[in-house]
């Protein structure tokens, strides 16, 4: 019997920034799976089954979701934000490729959810107002100088640019080095945005120029958003500044 699965995105922390949809697929479903932090963030009926893994276990929780799904359970697997971005929507889909053909009859549904860049971006202003890209700095799935390289292609070309995973205790040092790479490729004004913990009761938004960026700044549940030579810092007094990039090309180099 094939049961079901479901991939849902809580959003960024805060429960009203949870999709009505995204709610009802959780009060649906029986058995879940996450990374444990976000399925404490779910308050779990006594009938519903935790599996929480660590998040380094992604593809495996995949298929041991995938696995009861097959065998006709009503699975959820959770992710914060957005599920289809640097989360588990992806890791499900690649269990699915290279599992047994059975897996590709089960009734799977993606839900989206409000990712960490829209939720920091709100707050700031509309920094993602014109062409942008997300990046994760994160060396667990691809090789730094691939980072590197989307970078400087990504400055070059004129995006804003949201950093995803930007530092963590075993990376230490890679956000001071994209910022040094960034500065040799944009105006020392260009606003940058430390987004932390957006959503949640101990959120921090903080503004500065690229030339004062500094990775001590950022923090893993930071979400970085780097401006272009068009983007702009509206001061208000005592108000948070507004950054925003303008909808229309204005010209000059990125
Ligand atoms: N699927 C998630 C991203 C997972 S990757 C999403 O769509 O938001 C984890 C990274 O997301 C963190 O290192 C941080 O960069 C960012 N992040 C997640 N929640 C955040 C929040 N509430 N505020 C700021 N950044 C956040």
């Amino acid at each position: 019997m094939t049961g079901s699965l479901v991939v849902v995105g809580t959003g960024p922390g805060n429960p009203e920034q949870m999709t009505p949809e995204a709610a009802a697929a959780i009060a649906a479903a029986e058995d879940f799976f996450g990374y444990f932090p976000y399925l404490d963030r779910l308050s779990l009926r006594h009938d519903q089954r935790r599996h929480a893994s660590d998040n380094r276990e992604e593809l495996a929780r995949a298929r041991e979701a995938l696995a009861m799904a097959a065998a006709g359970g009503k699975v959820c697997v959770v992710s914060g934000g957005d599920p289809g971005v640097f989360a588990m929507a992806a890791a499900v889909c690649e269990a699915l490729e290279a599992g047994p053909e059975e897996w590709r009859d089960i009734d799977l549904t993606i839900i989206p959810g409000v990712t960490a860049m829209l939720a920091v971006a709100a707050r700031a202003g509309a920094p993602l107002g014109h062409d942008f890209c997300a990046i994760s700095l994160s060396t667990n799935l691809k090789p730094w100088h691939v980072i590197e390289e989307r970078i400087v292609a990504a400055a070059k070309a004129g995006f804003v640019m949201a950093f995803y995973n930007p530092i963590s205790k075993a990376r230490p040092n890679q956000l001071g080095a994209a910022f040094d790479l960034l500065r040799h490729h944009l105006p020392p004004s260009v606003p940058v945005i430390f987004g932390r913990a957006a959503g949640r009761p101990d959120e921090a938004i903080r503004t500065v120029s690229l030339a004062d960026a500094a990775p001590e700044m950022a923090d893993m549940a930071t979400c970085i958003i780097v401006g272009t030579s068009e983007t702009r810092v509206i001061e208000r007094g005592g108000k948070q500044p507004l950054v925003y990039s303008p909808r229309s090309y204005r010209g000059g180099s990125a």
